[in-house]
């Protein structure tokens, strides 16, 4: 049976969410978009109320929301400001490998450290010279007689970098194996040898962190190995597959950013003696962008419900990502239009949608990514 009322819980959740929005994220969003800072003490509250890592099980001490709640909370928290949100939310990606493929101990060790403090945990596969193409990895993880691992190589574009206190990193034994000699690891923050770089001056979403992270010679002890070399590229792509539908719950956030702000905007503004809201031109723009989200909200409510029932649905979940990022991107440019001169400056609000909504396209496999996956999907190639 298919059934799209939400429940009580549901609803207190996106309440919940929603009101953290209006008045934890929107009223910080513009400084921290314009000095491009992370600002802390708002994950520390997002942390105190369960919105930064909702899915993680409570087993482990925490709130064990299913994928479903946790697209509801991240379509929330982007409408305030998708930086912001993606710093709050991204412990989802960096401990899905940790859920899939961590030992008993593990799972108890890192898990629970997220839930026992408002801590951090970055995922890097990327490096400088290998982004869409992952099993193109050169990071080298040697082994040593004891179990243990030596981590040398350079990591970039990692969202959390310099907050985070561990890392999930993929690393390989011998590039030239591909994605059959990867291995994932976990690494310490304070961990010798470890070092992480200059946050990135960025378009968009310029409130989250990213940088780079250099290991070299960093130790890994046996305990912290999370998938030995041969086995990390399929916790990789499964990661990914888990977490995807989350950008398109980004893109939704975005996009209803977008139509609030062109529907108030539209009613004020007038031209040839009437509100723009009155053009016909103008109101086909606004239709569209809710065409879109409820597009986007459909395909990512699918692919979250195809996780929690635990169905492995790439296709889904490829669709919901590219079509949620190109929707947001589509629908940023055009409440910058709709704006006209004032969308083009940052005394309103829309220009930093339009920058923030790009990388939607980028991160976690891009647009072209999405489609190769999808077609492989189709054509079984
Ligand atoms: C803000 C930000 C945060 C990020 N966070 C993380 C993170 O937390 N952890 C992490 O590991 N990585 C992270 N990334 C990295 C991100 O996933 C990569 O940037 C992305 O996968 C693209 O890789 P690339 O930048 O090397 O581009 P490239 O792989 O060099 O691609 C360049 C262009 O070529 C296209 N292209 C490449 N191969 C093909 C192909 N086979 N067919 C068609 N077109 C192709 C791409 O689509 C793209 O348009 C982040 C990046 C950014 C910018």
């Amino acid at each position: 049976m298919i059934d799209f009322e939400l429940t009580e819980e549901q609803r207190a959740l996106i309440e919940t969410a929603k009101r953290f929005a209006k008045e934890r994220i929107i009223p910080v969003a513009a400084e921290a978009d314009r000095k491009s800072e992370f600002p802390r003490e708002v994950f520390h509250e997002a942390w105190k109320l369960g919105l930064a890592n909702p899915t993680l099980p409570a087993e482990y001490g925490g709130p064990g929301l299913p994928d479903l709640e946790s697209a509801m909370i991240t379509e929330e928290l982007a409408y305030g400001c998708s930086g912001i949100q993606t710093s709050i939310t991204a412990n989802t990606l960096g401990m899905t490998p940790i859920k899939l493929a961590g030992s008993e101990e593990q799972k108890k060790k890192y898990l629970g450290w997220l839930m026992s403090e408002p801590i951090w945990v970055s995922y890097a596969t990327t490096e400088p010279g290998a982004g869409s193409d992952v099993a193109g990895m050169q990071c080298r993880a040697t082994k040593q007689s004891d179990g243990s691992y030596v981590l040398n190589g350079t990591k970039a574009w990692i969202t959390n970098a310099n907050l985070a206190s561990f890392y999930v990193i993929f690393a390989t034994e011998n590039p030239e194996l591909r994605h059959k000699g990867i291995g994932a690891f976990i690494v310490h923050r304070d961990a010798k040898g470890l070092t992480v770089g200059k946050h990135e001056d960025k378009l968009g979403q310029r409130a989250s962190d990213t940088a780079q992270v250099m290991l070299d010679g960093v130790v890994v002890p046996a305990a912290q190995v999370l998938a030995p070399p041969g086995h990390g590229f399929k916790v990789a792509m499964e990661t990914f597959n888990q977490t995807r539908p989350d950008i398109g719950a980004i893109a939704v956030g975005i996009m209803r950013r977008c139509l609030d702000e062109c529907v108030a905007y539209s009613k004020e503004r007038k031209t040839f003696g009437t509100p723009i809201a009155n053009h016909q031109l103008v109101q086909a723009m606004i239709a569209e962008m809710a065409i879109r989200i409820q597009a986007t909200r459909l395909l990512v409510h699918k692919a979250a419900w195809s996780l929690d029932k635990g169905i492995r649905d790439p296709l889904t979940s490829s669709c919901a990502k590219a079509y949620g990022a190109d929707a947001a991107m589509q629908s940023a440019t055009d409440a910058v239009q709709i704006f006209g001169g004032n969308g083009y400056v940052k005394e309103y609000p829309v220009e930093k949608l339009m920058r923030d909504a790009k990388i939607l396209q980028i991160y976690e496999g891009t647009a072209q990514i999405q489609r190769i996956v999808i077609a492989k999907q189709l054509l079984g190639t």
